[in-house]
């Protein structure tokens, strides 16, 4: 039997790259599209001289023309200090991706799914996050490229799907972290591993009482392969995220405490328009999928940090 073939854009970044090795480990053909803006041939190279993984150097902001069973859209710079540096392109990296690869499923086909955010909701003004929550966005802060662009295409596969009958999923993914980011990605677990594992200060922003959910990345590979294999009519949104939430001073001192480090807590200017705090309801996912969190913060930081220790 022909295995299925599955396009994963973004497939050399953080999250992209696991699920590539998961589609793998599952038996299927891979393609993936990556134009490594933030991502790595590094996070791929154990899969380039597999037979059936295809790497192709792709901006998505451009149409693709590949056979393909499933598609999984996952191209955007994913950290606030990556999606700020060109906040036009992200935008448009949104747009024209989900343009582009909505265009693609409806002539192939194919299923596909959206890695939409939980910067969907912005400045959340209730906690937890439920999927009905219609959430509180500016439109024209320094955020705004990202969740915006995030929020159109969640539209346009809506749309997508009410006239073309596309085949959509949106998964709403919460702050997801692990082994292959980037060490200069910017985002809060990375930076305090590293800044612990070399004994630098640790840089909270703002006086860290805003909270986040951290969900480790093999918790959320299986939620994403779920859902793109869940039920006919299915279409989400759904939020994939671990609802432990801690405040991101109670973080770094985990991170301290975990690594040994020496290193000192220092406070700098909060960013605009950070979110107070984020949590996600998980209750559809556990209906709809099945899924939820298996690892918690402490184990999972612990794998983190192996990670970075052999990367530093
Ligand atoms: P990442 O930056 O590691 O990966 C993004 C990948 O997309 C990179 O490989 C990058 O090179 C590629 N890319 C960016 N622009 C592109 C373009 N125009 N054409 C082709 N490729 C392009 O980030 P990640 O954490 O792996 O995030 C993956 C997806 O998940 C993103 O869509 C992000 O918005 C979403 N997401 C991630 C998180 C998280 O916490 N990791 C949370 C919410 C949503
Ligand atoms: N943060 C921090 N220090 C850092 C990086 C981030 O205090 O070195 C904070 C940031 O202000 C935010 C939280 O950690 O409140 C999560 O930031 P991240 O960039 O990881 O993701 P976000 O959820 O904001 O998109």
């Amino acid at each position: 039997m022909r295995k299925k073939r599955v396009l994963v854009t973004g497939g050399a970044g953080f999250l992209g790259s696991h699920l590539c090795d998961r589609l793998i480990k599952d038996d299927c053909d891979v393609i993936c599209v990556d134009n490594l803006f933030t991502g790595s041939k590094d996070n791929i190279r154990h899969l380039l001289s597999n037979p059936y993984f295809e790497f192709i150097r792709h901006d998505v902001i451009q149409p693709i023309f590949v056979e393909c069973d499933q598609i999984y859209n996952l191209a955007c710079p994913a950290s606030p200090l990556w999606y700020q540096k060109d906040p036009i392109y992200t935008t448009k990296t949104s747009l024209y991706g989900a343009f582009n690869t909505l265009g693609l499923a409806k002539r192939t086909g194919a299923r596909i799914l959206q890695s939409s955010t939980s910067e969907v909701y912005g400045d959340p003004e209730c906690n937890p996050q439920t999927e009905d929550y219609r959430g509180c966005v500016n439109t024209i802060g320094p955020r705004s490229c990202y969740d915006e662009g995030k929020r159109v295409a969640e539209t346009l596969f809506f749309d997508y799907h009410r006239k073309h009958g596309v085949d959509i999923k949106v998964m709403r993914i919460f702050n997801t972290y692990g082994p292959r980011m980037d060490i200069g990605d910017g985002r809060v677990v990375s930076n305090f591993i590293v800044q612990a594992l070399k004994n630098e200060d640790i840089t909270i922003y703002g006086d860290g009482s805003q909270t986040r959910s951290f969900c480790y990345v093999d918790d959320l590979i299986e939620g994403m392969v779920r859902l793109m294999n869940s039920r006919d009519g299915f279409t989400g949104p759904v939020n994939i995220g671990n609802p432990g939430e801690f405040t991101i001073k109670e973080l770094a001192e985990i991170v301290i405490e975990l690594t040994g480090s020496s290193s000192k807590l220092i406070y700098k200017e909060l960013p605009q328009d950070d979110p107070t705090q984020r949590r996600p309801d998980i209750t559809l996912a556990k209906k709809e999928l099945d899924w939820e969190p298996t690892i918690q913060l402490r184990e999972g930081l612990m794998s983190t940090i192996e990670y970075f220790r052999q990367v530093i």
